[in-house]
């Protein structure tokens, strides 16, 4: 059998090393972490028994049949729908934009043919072309709207001057004509009814499959394996040789509202708000009760969400991809494509911003290739998968 060394336990390693478990390949699984699940890690609040998500919220939500029946094989899945308000400087809305946002926000009555022809007079008719996050906002909405929901929200998020971000990023929240407040526009949709974690655990549970914590990975390690996943960051691979790429990073404030501040263990009325005004620090706040309404707890625990610039001992979130070409993720991509015995995957391997369910595609399609192209004695060359 094959001895096949993955490194990181989150999603991406965890679904490439299942799936080649079950075609008899040798598993190890390592994470530096100290638990499985990688940032979709979730566990029981010690104090309210709430389940929470340490690294922030996460709703799967996919219109991939294939990834929606692979999740539900080795989870639970509730029913939920994840729908945000935000917090602005012109009172709270709901979130993505829509009739009901359209309506408050302008103080007035809408028809979704209304309310078309109302944004369309507002939007910025001069940019044909938008390539870049701010373009796209004022192309799409105007100035108003934009300045209300985006342009703070995004600064705060990134760090960075929305010019400087692709269009792509804004693309991720639907606009629309009607009342439609579901966050997302996909037709599946849920919360594990355990948490990640137990969906992660579940996934990881096969006799060819090996977990080792507290492990970091090292070159001399690999080559005692066939072959390599590595699901870390592009450039720590390389000992950030030729520089460090962008990452953001997240700080979370925890507080456990008192019984006075909440109605009935209740504090802000729902999972997500987000805090669009630049004066406020923070991006959202996140009460993780909500995320399963089908539980009951007296108690809440809430969580405020900072964004900053990834320094080298922070945990990177979010890679930084700005709109135009990025010289160093191109070397870095070049130095890849020379190695074999390795694949670069997930979020950090790749540098780009996956959801969950694009990370479990992009992972049963590179252990598919893996398996076209490996032969048992041989260099395996498949830096990257194709996506
Ligand atoms: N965004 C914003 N205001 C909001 C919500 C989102 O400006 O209230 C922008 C922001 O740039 C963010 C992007 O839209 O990074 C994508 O939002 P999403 O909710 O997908 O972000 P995630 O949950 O992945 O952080």
């Amino acid at each position: 059998m094959p001895n096949i060394l993955i490194t990181g336990a989150g999603l991406s390693g965890t679904v490439i090393a299942r799936h080649l478990a079950e075609k008899d390949y040798n598993l190890t699984v390592i994470d530096e972490k100290d638990h499985t699940a990688g940032h979709c890690r979730s566990y029981r609040d010690e104090k309210t028994n709430v389940m929470v998500h340490q690294y922030g919220p996460h709703i799967f939500h996919t219109d991939i049949k294939e990834v929606w029946d692979y999740v539900n094989q080795y989870a639970q899945f509730m029913p939920y729908t994840n729908r945000v308000k935000a917090h602005t400087e012109f009172g709270t809305f709901s979130l993505p934009v829509n009739l009901l946002t359209l309506s408050q926000r302008f103080g007035r009555e809408f028809s979704p043919r209304e309310a078309y022809d109302f944004v369309q007079s507002k939007a910025d008719k001069s940019i044909t072309d938008p390539k870049n996050f701010e373009e796209k906002g004022l192309s799409l909405m105007g100035e108003e709207l934009y300045h209300t929901f985006f342009s703070g929200y995004t600064l705060k998020q990134w760090g960075r001057d929305p010019k400087e971000l692709p269009a792509s990023v804004l693309s991720r929240l639907p606009f629309r004509f009607n009342y439609d407040d579901n966050y997302f526009t996909h037709p599946y949709q849920g919360m594990p009814k355990e948490g990640y974690s137990t969906l992660i655990e579940n996934i990881l549970d096969h006799p060819n499959i090996k977990v080792k914590l507290n492990t970091v990975f090292t070159k001399e390690m690999a080559a005692q394996y066939d072959h390599v996943f590595y699901s870390g960051q592009l450039d720590r691979y390389f000992d950030f040789e030729l520089g460090r790429l962008e990452y953001r990073t997240l700080d979370f404030e925890k507080f456990y509202p008192g019984k006075e501040e909440t109605l009935n263990g209740d504090y802000q009325g729902g999972a997500v708000v987000n805090y669009c005004s630049p004066k406020i620090p923070y991006t959202r706040i996140t009460e993780h009760k909500h995320f399963a309404p089908w539980e009951e707890h007296e108690g809440t625990v809430c969580y405020k969400e900072f964004s900053r610039n990834c320094e080298p001992t922070d945990i990177p979130y979010y890679p930084v991809r700005l709109s135009g070409k990025n010289d160093l993720l191109d070397k870095y991509v070049a130095e890849a494509e020379k190695l074999t015995g390795i694949t670069f995957v997930g979020r950090l391997g790749l540098y780009r911003y996956f959801d969950m369910d694009k990370t479990i595609d992009a992972a049963l399609k590179t252990a598919r290739q893996f398996e076209k192209t490996f032969k048992a004695g041989e260099n395996c060359s498949m830096p990257f998968a194709e996506l």
